[in-house]
């Protein structure tokens, strides 16, 4: 889960990481009242949007397309009218970065933050590295910018520490980073608390990653986060009512929602073929299958063991609320659950969703006869499959024919 720059911040600050005052508004006129409050004489009105390079995007214009030549999602003002003209000019407005795709993210709140005197603009991330299982700490001089490009163009300039989780953030981790990030005097010290607040802040929250994208050092010496990115671990979530207050429904994908609400593992894809599987490594399968006969996976779709009628007919709809959808490919394996009851269950989804698109359905396991007798006499347009591959075949096929 992912949450907004302004509560990944109000998150840091209460584990002592430096960060500019500032506050969330909704309205323009909210926003007058925060920079009044703050006091000059450099506000920044920031766009609260769950993708980054906000500063170097554009806004789309009443036609839908993107203005140019306009003013970015991050804007550096210095009157409090500016701050209230601003927020107007950008709340509401849709935003397109590099990191939103061509539709762009609609502003719904604004960040408004005291201005800051930056004298160097630095990298520095925490995100769980797989590899070595351990967290680990990202660091480069060259801020401001993506951290991908300065992978691409300056390898050198980035610093990989992962840090043993017997030890924790040290003051020897600590200080490796703030030499990599070229730190020097009383900023080694400041660098220090800020990462020992970081690794806190991650470890005790199970974030997934957090990255600073920029860290600046202020013409006084300050070492302060003035972007902050924050994302959390779902199967953590549990333990953390508090960060799953913080979540932004309108920034997340709707079907994906949906889904959740009725237990559906739902991964939303580019392809035609709608899959509803058991099992997570079954559903990965299916997917690998239907690309092998040159079809393309519209959707990851784990029911869960469990599946009931209900969740069933809840998936077949979240499947066919899919445009692209022109075939569905069932794959279930009925282990704990009867291979009877799926087929009752895919019987009355799709005659509830009046099904419209070709429907293979693979079924395996206990009353598996069973089954497929019912799904034969339902008299519906189901075609039975033996064996994964004879599925993916036949989906592919009808789906190529239909079109
Ligand atoms: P992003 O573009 O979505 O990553 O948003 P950021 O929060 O990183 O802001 C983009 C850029 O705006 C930063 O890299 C800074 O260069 C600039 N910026 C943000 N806040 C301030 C500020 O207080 N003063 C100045 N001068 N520039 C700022
Ligand atoms: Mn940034």
């Amino acid at each position: 889960m992912n949450i907004h720059e302004y509560q990944a911040k109000g998150l840091l600050k209460e584990y002592g990481v430096p960060v500019p005052r500032g506050s969330v508004a909704y309205t323009p006129k909210e926003a007058e009242d925060i920079a009044k409050e703050l006091g000059g004489p450099v506000w920044v009105v920031k766009s609260q949007i769950h993708a980054g390079g906000r500063g170097a995007g554009r806004f789309k214009q009443a036609d839908g397309t993107v203005d140019t030549q306009g003013k970015g999602g991050v804007r550096v003002v210095k009157s409090v009218d500016a701050v209230k003209e601003n927020a107007a000019a950008m709340l509401d407005k849709v935003l397109v970065t590099k990191q939103t795709g061509p539709d762009g993210k609609q502003v719904g709140r604004l960040y408004i933050e005291e201005g800051c005197d930056i004298a160097r603009e630095l990298y520095l991330s925490m995100l769980v590295d797989r590899a070595s299982g351990r967290v680990t700490v990202v660091a480069s001089t060259e801020g401001g910018m993506e951290i991908e490009e300065v992978a691409e163009t300056t390898p050198e300039r980035i610093t990989t520490i992962a840090i043993d989780p017997a030890v924790g953030m040290s003051g020897f981790y600590a200080r490796r980073v703030a030499f990599a990030l070229k730190l020097e005097g009383k900023q080694v010290g400041a660098a220090v608390k800020f990462l020992t607040g970081l690794y806190k802040a991650f470890t005790e929250l199970d974030a997934a990653l957090i990255e600073i994208n920029p860290l600046v050092v202020t013409g006084a010496g300050a070492v302060i986060a003035l972007d902050a990115k924050m994302a959390f671990d779902d199967n953590a979530l549990f333990r953390h009512r508090a960060i799953e207050e913080l979540r932004d429904e309108t920034e997340e994908d709707a079907s994906e929602l949906e889904a959740a609400k009725h237990e559906l593992n739902y991964v939303k894809l580019d392809g035609n073929i709608g899959c509803m599987v058991n099992g997570a490594g079954l559903a990965m399968a299916t997917m690998d299958i239907i690309k092998l006969y040159g079809g393309q996976p519209a959707n990851f779709l784990d029911v869960g063991g469990g599946a009931t009628k209900e969740r069933v007919t809840a998936a077949f709809k979240l499947i066919l609320s899919d445009p692209n959808v022109e075939g569905i490919l069932v794959n279930i394996f009925g282990g704990i659950m009867r291979c009877d009851v799926i087929a009752e269950g895919v019987v009355a989804a799709a005659r509830e969703v009046s099904l419209h698109v070709p429907l293979v359905v693979r079924l395996e396991g206990t009353n598996v006869d069973l089954g497929k007798k019912i799904l034969a006499e339902s008299g519906l347009p189901i075609t039975s499959a033996d064996n994964l591959a004879d599925a993916a075949e036949k989906i592919v096929k009808a789906v190529k024919e239909a079109a």
